[in-house]
């Protein structure tokens, strides 16, 4: 544990002065909500989710929300949870809601519980803190999370903030709080019975609903950068992707409500950060962009689509200050990006590749994933192809990210087994000496941990249990834990049976079973040698 109580009170003052827009409330007469993202303070300020959830809930008048880390700096040390703005303890809030957009920070949940003298087990609170969850992860299937917090909020937070904090006032008068929390729109009571369904919550129109940063500091990983939300969801639905699956529909905001919410991080003379799934496909970009450049605003986009990519839209890049283009390839492969529901070939890669050359761009990041249901020799063979070809054609810095799989719950790849350990390590191998030479720069993320992000994604309450047990955040610990739970890796890892139950199936994403398994047969005949044995 890193620091007492005392240091990390001085240090949340220290940050609190290099912040701008933080909201400072008096205590009386207010509902406290401890509002915790279960990492570090440098990884949850750029989160625009969480900013999203504190500016909601301190829009109410009878609401006091203050922010808690895993820890005020960098890392995953835990130390002593203080709140940012009033210094006090994590046990001194009736409201504990966590914020949770990856699966492998329930571990950080339990350890943040654990370090304030909070038991990580419900059973053992009786709702006293009521500890809830939400964010992507928690939505997409709340169960690893029933036996750790009393609810989980499914969905999308703004039109449902006033009825959420209505359920939270009433349960924390309540002798019967759980009751009363099960009340709000999309939430989701564990300990109620576990034939309770609950449909996600989400916002009709996005306008409405300001989402961009409105805490500005320079201690965190988009420090230099004004967060702009311009659409929510896709509208192309790749098989693997859980944030078009769990953000449905697709919605866009329009260029008067962009440039509105990007005002304040031109008077900052900011970096204005557009987000969107697929940002290429919102109508408002070129308009957007226009009117920033005219400015004389710098501007950053999350990835593009390569037959989006145009000489007007580069240019526009450029004059924004963009050095470089972000692209998902997925894989070389063109049957397999056809599968995944990628639809743009190599040639647009290509294509996409050489205007960024022209334009002047110096470097073209590039996201992989290796082990996809269907992948076989040949096909990251043609990875490597493709890269050499992009590399020669762009002849600048050409880095590449690779995943590995992880099939996630509501996409029609859910059934899809994860691809052994030995197996992905041998297709890196592979990719790696095909490559070796080319100056491509491989980053390849930790196969161990996703695997155990597979297992926490499509798990069970055992998994809560197991989490409950985790002594620290080792590879290792993780793997005791879950093993001293009676969790089997193979069957944990195996591909789901089309009509087998899920521990998802709590949720109702408003996807008919049926679209989703319109994604597995296909999938499921191509499935390959280890993969295939285990459907
Ligand atoms: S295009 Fe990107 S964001 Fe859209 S569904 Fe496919 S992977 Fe997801």
């Amino acid at each position: 544990m890193g620091g007492s109580r005392r240091d990390t009170a001085a240090l949340a003052q220290r940050l609190l002065a290099e912040e701008a827009g933080c909201s400072r409330k008096d205590w009386g007469g207010r509902l406290p909500i401890a509002l915790v993202y279960p990492n570090s303070y440098y990884v949850g300020m750029s989160s625009l989710g969480y900013q999203t959830v504190y500016r909601l809930l301190n829009s109410l008048p009878d609401v006091v929300c203050e922010r808690f880390f895993l820890n005020l700096g960098r890392g995953n040390a835990v130390q002593p949870p203080t709140s940012l703005e009033s210094q006090r303890p994590l046990d001194d809030f009736p409201v504990v809601a966590f914020s949770i957009s990856f699966e492998l920070d329930y571990i950080h949940l339990v350890r943040t519980l654990r370090v304030a003298g909070i038991p990580p087990l419900s059973a053992q609170r009786a709702a006293r803190p009521l500890v809830i969850a939400g964010g992507a992860a928690a939505s997409a299937n709340p169960m690893p999370l029933s036996p750790l917090v009393d609810g989980v909020f499914i969905g999308e937070l703004e039109e449902a903030t006033t009825a959420l904090v209505d359920a939270l006032w009433k349960a924390a008068m309540s002798a019967k709080p759980l009751e009363e929390l099960a009340g709000a729109p999309g939430m989701w009571v564990p300990a109620l019975g576990s034939g309770q369904r609950v449909r996600r919550a989400w916002v009709r129109s996005l306008d409405p609903w300001p989402t961009a940063t409105c805490i500005w500091t320079k201690n965190t990983e988009l420090g230099g950068m004004h967060l702009v939300e311009m659409a929510r969801g896709c509208p192309h639905l790749c098989r693997f992707c859980l944030a078009a699956h769990i953000y449905r529909p697709y919605r866009q905001r329009t260029a008067e409500a962009v440039l509105a919410l990007a005002e304040a991080g031109i008077e900052r003379r900011l970096t204005i950060g557009l987000l969107a799934p697929s940002l290429a496909d919102c109508r408002a970009l070129i308009t957007v962009l226009e009117d920033l450049a005219k400015r004389g605003a710098r501007f950053s986009l999350s990835s593009l689509r390569p037959d989006r990519v145009t000489r007007e839209l580069l240019g526009l890049v450029v004059a924004g200050g963009g050095r470089s283009l972000t692209i998902a390839p997925e894989t070389g492969c063109e049957r397999l990006r056809k599968k995944l529901g990628k639809r743009f070939d190599n040639e647009a890669l290509l294509a996409a590749a050489s205007l960024a050359r022209q334009a002047g761009l110096q470097e073209l990041k590039l996201y992989f994933m290796i082990g996809l249901p269907g992948e076989d020799e040949e096909a990251i063979k043609q990875t490597a192809d493709l890269l050499r070809s992009m590399r020669q054609t762009f002849r600048r810095r050409l880095v590449v990210n690779v995943a590995p799989f992880v099939p996630k719950p509501h996409t029609p790849w859910q059934w899809a087994a994860m691809c052994p350990q030995h197996e992905l390590r041998r297709r890196l191998t592979l990719l790696r000496q095909l490559l070796a030479g080319t100056g491509v720069e491989l980053r390849v993320e930790d196969i161990e941990w996703a695997q155990l992000q597979a297992i926490f994604a499509r798990g069970d309450q055992k998994v809560g249990e197991a989490l409950a047990r985790i002594g620290n955040p080792s590879k290792r610990s993780v793997r005791q834990a879950l093993t001293a739970a009676g969790i089997d890796f193979d069957e944990a890892l195996r591909a789901r049976r089309p009509g087998e139950p899920l521990p998802w199936e709590v949720v109702d994403a408003g996807l008919p079973r049926s679209y989703l398994e319109k994604g597995l047969p296909s999938s499921a005949q191509e499935l390959d040698g280890p993969l295939q044995d285990k459907l």
